[in-house]
């Protein structure tokens, strides 16, 4: 038996402490293995996952199909760089646009790279096509939001802790309140404006649901003043709402093969998580051909974009949302997840709210923003068998694979209740 298998869970977490930067502060549990919805710690004790890697694992843990494909794939070719042709590239590129409907899409890595890499499409189609004088581009994005962690990206947050002392930060980024039609509207009148950069539902934020009408007007908005619809679907997108994509969001349809409504199809789409359920860091940049034209050889690139092994991992992922209808499963569940919440919250002086869609939900602690509530919930959350993490505030996100059963979630929404319950006065 090696050394690794024998660490306990304080070991573990001494080794991070000493030698890891300390950019995280996890929840006290030290995984080892994962099926399906449950992860086990290195002691053997069992929970429920509850945050599926901040929605990448939505197929559930080392998945058979995709993991057959990531072993198949890793004997035969795993990274050729682009400087050559690889047989798994252009059916991997033809499968993903059919499956979400676009032209083209350039392949990233992390979410973070296809963020900056949508930023980089937007501002040089806003030069060459809309037009825009040379380096005055600008992207609107809106307050609060999560798009990852590179200088450009935290550029636009104005979240304190990912910003303080990051500076100087890359100009050409407007901020305006989210869910604001009004606000966008005006941000609208600047000609300069090449894109506009949302989340359908800000999930960082603390799952922030807008108003119904929200996406599909600011949508609208940007055609009217040719400006790029952006949306950063790498938490909402691959089923996580309860559709193939969030911005189907009025579209009523559960169809496996919906690739966004009549009315807000988005001139670039942002993926990455879900993409490769889990298993390799993949992203994608979708666009359609007026768009992703502008990109040339030479104008950007990843050493291991498009590689064939994260082809191979990231079209059997896709492939399991659809054979196993795991759109159709979020949507069902979370609409008896919320019922049950909204039974808690009626009970319970200590939950205020709950929201969300498909089986991206949060529930509002009712207390002080900075206490540490929602943090000590979590960890007696993880005592009686379930991980899940406060987002920011008094805030915790609700969000396991899109694999459970029925059976599961009430066993889960039982856990949930009576740990909440043993925290009344
Ligand atoms: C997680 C996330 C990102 C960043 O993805 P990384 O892979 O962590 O770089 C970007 N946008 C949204 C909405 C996210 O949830």
């Amino acid at each position: 038996m090696s050394v690794l298998e024998k660490i306990t869970s304080k070991d573990a977490m001494a080794l991070e402490e000493k030698y890891g930067a300390q950019n995280y502060h996890p929840l006290p549990v030290v995984l080892s293995r994962g099926e399906g919805v449950y992860v086990w710690d290195v002691e053997g004790k069992k929970y429920y996952d509850f945050l599926s890697a901040y929605s990448a694992v939505n197929q559930g843990h080392c998945h058979p199909h995709i993991i057959a494909a990531l072993k198949n794939q890793g004997e035969n070719l795993t990274l050729t760089s682009r400087a050559f042709y690889n047989d798994m590239l252009g059916p991997y590129e033809k499968y993903v646009t059919e499956y979400f409907g676009f032209d083209k899409v350039l392949p990233m890595n992390t979410g973070a790279e296809a963020v900056e890499t949508a930023i980089k499409l937007a501002r040089k189609w806003g030069y060459e096509k809309k037009g825009i004088p040379a380096n005055q581009a600008k992207i609107i994005v809106c307050q609060n939001n999560f798009h990852g962690r590179t200088i450009t990206i935290i550029s636009a947050s104005n979240d304190p802790v990912a910003t303080e002392n990051f500076g100087p930060f890359t100009p050409g980024i407007v901020s305006i309140r989210y869910n604001d039609l009004g606000a966008l509207a005006e941000a609208l009148k600047d000609e300069h404006v090449a894109g506009f950069l949302v989340e359908p539902i800000q999930g960082e934020a603390g799952v922030y649901v807008p108003d119904e009408n929200y996406i599909k007007e600011a949508y609208d908005l940007c055609k009217s003043k040719n400006v790029l619809f952006i949306a950063d679907e790498v938490q909402t997108g691959i089923a996580r709402t309860g559709r193939l994509l969030a911005t189907c969001g009025n579209c009523s349809c559960v169809d496996k093969n919906c690739s966004g409504t009549p009315d807000v199809k988005p001139d670039v789409l942002i993926l990455g998580k879900a993409i490769s359920g889990g298993v390799l860091p993949v992203s994608a940049v979708l666009a359609n051909d007026e768009v992703m034209e502008v990109i040339r050889p030479g104008n950007h690139g990843s050493t291991f974009g498009g590689n064939p092994l994260a082809c191979a991992v990231a079209m059997a992922a896709l492939e399991v949302v659809r054979d196993e209808n795991l759109a159709e499963n979020a949507e069902e569940l979370g609409q008896l997840f919320r019922a049950e919440m909204q039974k808690l919250v009626a009970t319970s002086s200590l939950v205020r709210l709950v929201r969300g869609k498909g089986l991206l939900n949060a529930i509002v602690i009712n207390d002080s923003e900075d206490s540490s509530t929602a943090w000590e919930i979590c960890v007696a959350l993880k005592e009686n068998g379930l991980l899940a993490k406060p987002t920011h505030g008094n805030i915790i996100r609700f969000a396991p694979p899109l694999v459970m059963t029925k059976e599961q979630l009430l066993d889960c929404i039982s856990i949930i209740k009576t740990t909440i319950t043993s925290f009344e006065k």
